[in-house]
């Protein structure tokens, strides 16, 4: 159920807008910009409109270099060389899972950070999992990314790029992406709204909509704001705990926006987008997968338009949570049908490579490999 229009609508605050990046030369990410934006730099380079619209397909061909624009003058590619670049996800490792052909990516950008992506194959096509960020502030107590700590936001063409790269490493089209990879994409608002914009594009990857998935932790006033965009994407909420008790002691965000705030955020959205909200439960065995938690959750979310993902929680060093057993996971079910919630268990590609997201940086980054 919607809240009264009025109360929803005050909690609706734009927390800025999409701003272009700069690289340490003062060079702008022109693989970030639309069509529009673009034209504007080559206009304002004292070229003529069929230039930037040669300039713009060149981008969106995926060229990782201005020389490769063939049809582009000299002075031109040189004056682009000066005042701009392009991004690069350049692979600094590739594992490929044994029992299901899963493959897991970890891109150096151009300022030498390190970002993964993962390679799914599913029925209905190929699913590329993406950062967002370099790290994350969130800080979750079972996420090796959150460990690590966060040292940046990443662009829109540094997410776009991780499509490309994968793309054409595994000569294979993408059809689905998941905005599940490092990072809080909701942390990184206008650029990852930017990226879901350039990424339906026609003139873009031209993915749709209707496939892509976005997950967050839970950033109420963000998650208001995502409603007004109305994309008509899934969006994930990671929930992991029924009460607040639980929730803040693994996910330090739910102490600024508890789960009422929360779970009213996702009524909202749902009602808005008319999309089903998508729970994501990491099932911790003795922490939040007993039968107490299934019934205080079946509660919380009876006739919500809503779907419950559980997932046996994957092993990160330096913390004691293990996984639930497969009984744990069947009773949690059945309990939520009794409150009308659908759950399923999700099955979990490539675990034999490393399947957290983070675990492939962190591995990287403590080797020296930094
Ligand atoms: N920051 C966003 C998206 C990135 S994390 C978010 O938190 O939703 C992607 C998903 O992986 C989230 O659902 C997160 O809770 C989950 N995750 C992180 N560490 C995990 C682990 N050790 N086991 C299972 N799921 C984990
Ligand atoms: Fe950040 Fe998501 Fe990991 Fe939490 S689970 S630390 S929000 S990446």
């Amino acid at each position: 159920m919607v809240q009264s229009g009025e109360m929803s609508k005050s909690k609706i605050q734009p927390s800025g807008c999409f701003e272009p990046a700069y690289d340490g030369d003062g060079r702008l990410d022109i693989k970030s910009l639309n069509q529009e934006e673009i034209t504007k730099q080559i206009l304002a380079m004292g070229q003529q409109k069929f230039r930037a619209k040669q300039v713009f397909d060149w981008i969106n061909k995926g060229v990782e270099n201005f020389d490769e624009m063939t049809n582009i003058p000299r002075s031109l590619i040189e004056e682009l060389k000066k005042k701009c670049y392009i991004s690069v996800a350049h692979i600094e490792k590739k594992q490929v899972s044994l029992y299901d052909g899963t493959v897991k990516y970890l891109f150096k950008m151009n300022d030498g950070e390190y970002v993964e992506s993962v390679l799914m194959k599913y029925h209905h096509g190929y699913s590329l999992c993406i950062s967002t960020q370099v790290g994350c502030k969130m800080g979750c107590t079972f996420c090796a990314t959150g460990k690590g700590g966060f040292t940046r936001n990443l662009t829109p063409s540094e997410m776009i790029c991780q499509i490309e790269k994968a793309q054409k490493d595994s000569e294979i089209r993408i059809s689905n992406i998941v905005l599940m990879g490092m990072g809080e994409p909701l942390d990184n608002f206008y650029n990852v709204v930017r990226f879901i914009q350039l990424v339906t594009s026609d003139n873009g990857l031209n993915i749709g909509v209707r496939h892509i998935s976005l997950s967050t932790c839970g950033l109420v006033p963000r998650i208001y704001e995502l409603s007004e965009y109305n994309f008509g994407l899934t969006l994930s909420v990671s929930l992991h705990a029924p009460n607040n008790i639980l929730r803040s002691n693994t996910m330090p965000v739910n102490k600024k926006y508890p789960i009422e705030e929360l779970l009213a955020a996702c009524r909202y959205y749902a009602e808005k987008t008319k999309r089903r909200i998508s729970f994501e439960y990491a099932m911790i065995s003795n922490v939040n997968d007993m039968d107490e938690c299934a019934h205080e959750l079946g509660k919380k979310l009876k006739g919500m338009l809503c779907h419950v993902n559980l997932i046996p929680v994957n092993n990160v060093v330096e913390t004691d949570y293990r996984k639930s057993s497969k009984d744990r996971l069947e009773s949690f079910v059945k309990i939520l049908e009794k409150y009308s919630v659908t759950a399923t268990i999700r099955r979990t590609l490539g675990s034999d490579i490393d399947a957290s997201c983070g675990q492939l940086r962190g591995k990287h980054i403590s080797k020296g490999g930094v």
